[in-house]
């Protein structure tokens, strides 16, 4: 029997938005698909999940359309590029950090454990969280950065629909 606690849900967003690079002041209008996610625990009500993973797949058209590779200079965006990166720099840094403090606690806290136990603790649990890392973020950065630019539609200059 599995007890779920949480749940997460996925949910895309298309819009048109304008998009003017950085670089070259190119201006060119383009159909942007979020993605975004959502997670709701057991006391939050139904559907919050999906509500919250609408409403970043919405926020998301922005970010999308902010690191998005200009049609004309083919540059991106790099305030948009580091956004994107820094959640994972947050991550890794707060999680390295954690290792840190859990490898350091038994000799801060002088817990009753072997000079050289308190030793391998120091070395091992933040070598075992940075291990993890480097497994994962990879695997997700590349998953989250692939789809990108097939999210971007670039939209003609004189769309004869968008004068309808
Ligand atoms: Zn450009």
């Amino acid at each position: 029997m599995s007890v779920t606690l949480g749940y997460q849900a996925t949910a895309t967003a298309t819009a048109t938005a304008e998009f003017r690079c950085v670089h070259c002041g190119h201006r060119a209008r383009a159909e942007v698909t979020g993605v975004g996610e959502g997670v709701q625990s057991i006391l939050n009500s139904g559907g919050t999940a999906h509500a919250r993973a609408r409403a970043d797949a919405r926020l998301d058209i922005g970010r999308t359309l902010a690191r998005a590779k200009c049609p004309k200079c083919q540059l991106r965006d790099g305030c948009g590029v580091w956004r994107f990166f820094r959640s994972f720099v947050i991550i890794a840094v707060l999680m390295m950090s954690i290792g840190f403090v859990l490898g350091f606690a038994p000799t801060w806290f002088d817990l009753n454990m072997r000079p050289r136990d308190k030793a391998l603790v120091a070395w091992l649990v933040p070598a075992l969280i940075g291990g993890t890392l480097v497994l994962i973020m990879p695997f997700q950065i590349w998953f989250r950065w692939a789809g990108l630019d097939a999210r971007v539609r670039w939209l003609a200059e004189r769309d004869p629909a968008a004068s309808m």
